[in-house]
């Protein structure tokens, strides 16, 4: 059987692109099929990246791609108290994630990679020997696959777990500051979650709402209707926060970015981790396709959780913990936190948008959080009790 390509990349969005331009660059063949007729349309991300994670992807932002430099977020308790966090050392940028795919695109076509778009994938078979690629085109065959579907691939697998679905909008208004990313969480109303606002201009901004098993919609346009404004685009998007997948390679099948979840459980932000994820498993498929040995693909998987798996695994842990606090609990660890001026000063001049464990564990260390906490356990652990007895 012949081989068409070393390399067929499903996806063409940010993760896809990377890895693309990484197998090029190392002189392997690589096509993207791409399921939409342009890459970077539809957009649903918002586009809120540190410069140095960018930097780490290797993109050197155009400044017609920036749209804003965020200074700081502005995090409201179901309550109404606000917690201010100085970002201003931290490079927080908006960028225009149309724009990022198609510079992401034009790097990988620049060093010899093809993409086709307008090609929805709908078959894929590990042959052992190949992998048998299918599309309305026809059949293609290649060495290796790698997935960068997206939510679509974890949807076909059936791996809907911790998929959130989110209604993000561009709104016109004035009730927000330029500089500044505001988190309202309220877990009645977007359990697990929160409403968020990222501001591209002093009257224009990214607004998104999303929680466990709510009509994110419904939700996102009461509070628009609340703060006033006109809504100019209105999109839908599941949000990851489940953490990676077990096996990101499955024979000589490769999953990469959201596909493999490879978001941050605590914001759903993908475009750094998924990256590195695109990146790391761009460079290992090459190797691979140039020595024949196949185990040079563990290396992607190895040193993805090297970077971030103690992260991912204590943002979870943190996760499971947010999604049982009720309002109540919310408030006060506001408030204790509001108190905690120490706590807030690191959390500004130390923080890393990135990371966010470090974060937490400041958090933690805030006055009587860890007591209000194991409150909160306890209760949880005497709603538990009757259901324990009646097992045993
Ligand atoms: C509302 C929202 C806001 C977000 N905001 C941020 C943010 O501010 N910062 C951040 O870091 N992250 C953010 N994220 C997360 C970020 O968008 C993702 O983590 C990132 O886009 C993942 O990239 P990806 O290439 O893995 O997948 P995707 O961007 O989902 O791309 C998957 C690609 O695969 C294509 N595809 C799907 N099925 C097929 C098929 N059968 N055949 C061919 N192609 C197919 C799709 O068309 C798409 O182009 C946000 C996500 C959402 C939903």
């Amino acid at each position: 059987m012949n081989i068409d390509y070393d390399v067929i990349v499903g996806g063409g969005s940010i993760v896809g692109l990377l890895a693309a331009r990484q197998i090029a660059a190392a002189g392997v063949s690589v096509l993207v099929l791409e399921d939409h007729p342009e890459i970077g349309i539809p957009e649903k991300c918002d586009g809120l990246i540190g410069s140095g994670g960018l930097e780490a992807l290797g993109i050197m932002p155009r400044l017609s791609m920036i749209q804003n430099h965020i200074n700081g977020a502005i995090l409201h308790s179901p309550s109404g108290k606000l917690i201010e966090i100085n970002s201003s050392n931290m490079g927080v940028l908006v960028v225009d994630r149309s724009k990022l795919d198609l510079d992401v695109a034009h790097a990988a076509v620049k060093h010899g990679a093809e993409i086709r778009t307008a090609t929805p994938i709908e078959n894929v078979q590990d042959t052992h020997s190949l992998v048998r690629v299918s599309s309305k085109s026809g059949d293609l065959h290649c060495r290796f696959f790698l997935d960068a579907m997206g939510s679509n691939s974890l949807m076909a697998q059936g791996e809907k777990e911790r998929i959130f679905q989110a209604a993000k909008y561009v709104i016109a208004g004035d009730w927000f500051q330029k500089d500044r990313v505001e988190l309202f969480f309220d877990n009645n109303q977007t359990p697990g979650f929160f409403t968020w606002i990222i501001p591209t201009s002093e009257r224009t901004a990214k607004v998104g709402a999303a929680g466990k098993g709510i009509n994110p919609f419904r939700t996102l346009d009461r509070f628009v209707h609340e703060r006033g404004g006109s809504i100019l685009k209105r999109v839908a998007a599941p949000i990851l926060v489940g953490g990676p997948i077990k096996n990101f390679i499955n024979g000589r099948i490769i999953k990469a970015g959201d596909a493999a979840r490879q978001t941050k459980p605590s914001t759903a932000g993908g475009i750094y981790s998924g990256g590195v994820g695109g990146i790391l498993a761009g460079d290992s498929i090459a190797m691979a396709v140039k020595t024949g040995d196949l185990r040079r693909l563990v290396e992607y998987e190895k040193k993805w959780r090297k970077i971030f798996g103690r992260e991912f695994s204590l943002t979870l842990r943190a996760r499971a913990v947010f999604e049982t606090l009720g309002n109540k609990h919310l408030s006060r660890i506001f408030d204790e936190l509001a108190l905690s001026q120490n706590t807030l000063k690191s959390l500004s001049t130390q923080g890393d948008f990135d990371f966010h464990s470090a974060a937490l564990l400041k958090v933690l260390g805030a006055g009587t959080v860890v007591k209000i906490l194991k409150t909160v356990a306890a209760a949880e652990l005497s709603h538990l009790r009757p259901f324990q007895r009646s097992q045993s």
